[in-house]
């Protein structure tokens, strides 16, 4: 790298770096990730009059963040009724009033997005200038149709951030730490090693990416870079492990937690994992759609921790789309409540889960969680 371009990248990490409300959050905090989240809906609150009437004067409960994210919902739905093409031709005709949306109730006056939408037309989605676009990302995701998204240099930067509060609640600490990135490299344009080894750099943590399928490299790259945590998909984590046992003992290899991601993983699946690492292992969620990273869970492995300002979530009966209540089995459906570029309105996401609505156990009191995903069977 060339002198001149070797400080731009200087420049633009520290400028990066205070940006990130996630540096400053550590594990003597709470939850992290819950905090990270509580961090940006205060700076919201602080910057916004109408937030800071309602929330302005007093610690946030769950009811709160509620309130809050509605309130974020019909400034989006404002937002995209005057620049979103695709919901000014889905909203035609609807008369609708962002003002009229004061309940969870309410949002049922709204149609879904189907995914076929994106596919079919994504810049119909799009929000801002091309020149405001830092990447575009395809991802066929789990229903083979071709998705693209794109994301401005602000985006990225908070999916970047919430990343790092993610691999904070997974247990991730200090320098001494090296994640081992194990996804192949040809997953998708969306390179989910590139942004999981930024994330790394920022947060002053080490990572490694191998993506050898070879059961003795990995655990030579384990070896040789002194790894503590690591992340893959869950059905190549599941066959190195069945591979590894027999050669490596629980705990020899001094692995802390394992990260597994992009499909399901069933208990069966998890308990094969922990008893060869001898460490716990828990799930990630996330869709290229939606920024990649959108929930994790805690050491507790009791649901799914959201990244909870980006998004307001609901579980629907995906025959007659009526909201569940929590508990209650049905289709995923998403809000995606920050995005200024391509923002999505009630996304269907075709995963079933439910709603937790109740704190866990790691003290993470105001967020809400979402159980087990299943695919939806189409
Ligand atoms: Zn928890």
């Amino acid at each position: 790298m060339s002198l001149p371009s070797k400080i731009n990248t200087s420049i633009r990490m520290s400028v990066a770096k205070r940006k990130l409300k996630s540096r400053n959050i550590g594990l003597q905090d709470g939850n992290p990730l819950e905090q990270w989240g509580l961090s940006k809906i205060k700076t919201d609150i602080k910057n916004n009059k109408e937030l800071k009437r309602s929330f302005g004067h007093k610690e946030l409960n769950r009811d709160d963040i509620k309130e809050y994210k509605l309130f974020k919902f019909r400034e989006l739905l404002a937002y995209v009724l005057k620049s979103s093409p695709y919901y000014q031709d889905l909203y035609a005709g609807m008369n609708i009033d962002p003002s009229d949306i004061r309940t969870y109730e309410d949002l049922e006056k709204l149609p879904l997005t189907e995914q076929e939408g994106l596919a079919e037309k994504p810049y119909h989605f799009l929000c801002v200038s091309r020149k405001d676009i830092a990447r575009e990302f395809t991802s066929s995701g789990t229903t083979n149709m071709l998705k693209r998204m794109a994301y401005t240099q602000g985006e990225l930067l908070e999916i970047v951030d919430s990343v790092i509060s993610g691999l904070k609640m997974a247990g991730m600490e200090t320098k001494d730490d090296t994640l081992q990135i194990m996804y192949p490299t040809i997953t998708a344009t969306w390179d989910p090693g590139l942004v999981l080894s930024k994330a790394c750099m920022l947060a002053g943590f080490n990572s490694v990416i191998e993506d050898s399928l070879d059961v003795h490299e990995q655990i030579k790259t384990m070896r040789e870079s002194g790894t503590t945590f690591i992340i893959g998909t869950s059905s190549f984590l599941y066959e190195l492990s069945k591979q590894a046992r027999g050669f490596v003992e629980p705990g020899e290899l001094g692995i802390r937690r394992i990260i597994c991601s992009s499909e399901p993983l069933t208990e069966a699946m998890r308990k094969e994992i922990e008893s060869v690492w001898g460490c716990k292992t828990l799930r990630q969620w996330g869709m290229t759609e939606l920024g990649l990273a959108n929930a994790i869970e805690c050491e507790h492995q009791d649901g799914f921790h959201l990244n909870n300002p980006d998004f307001l979530v609901e579980v629907i009966d995906p025959k007659t789309g009526k909201i569940l209540p929590p508990g209650e089995k049905g289709e995923l459906v998403v809000t995606t409540l920050r995005r200024k570029c391509m923002p999505l309105i009630r996304y269907r996401t075709r995963d079933i889960t439910s709603v937790i609505d109740e704190p866990c156990s790691c003290g993470a009191c105001v967020d809400q969680r979402i159980s087990g995903i299943e695919r939806m069977e189409l």
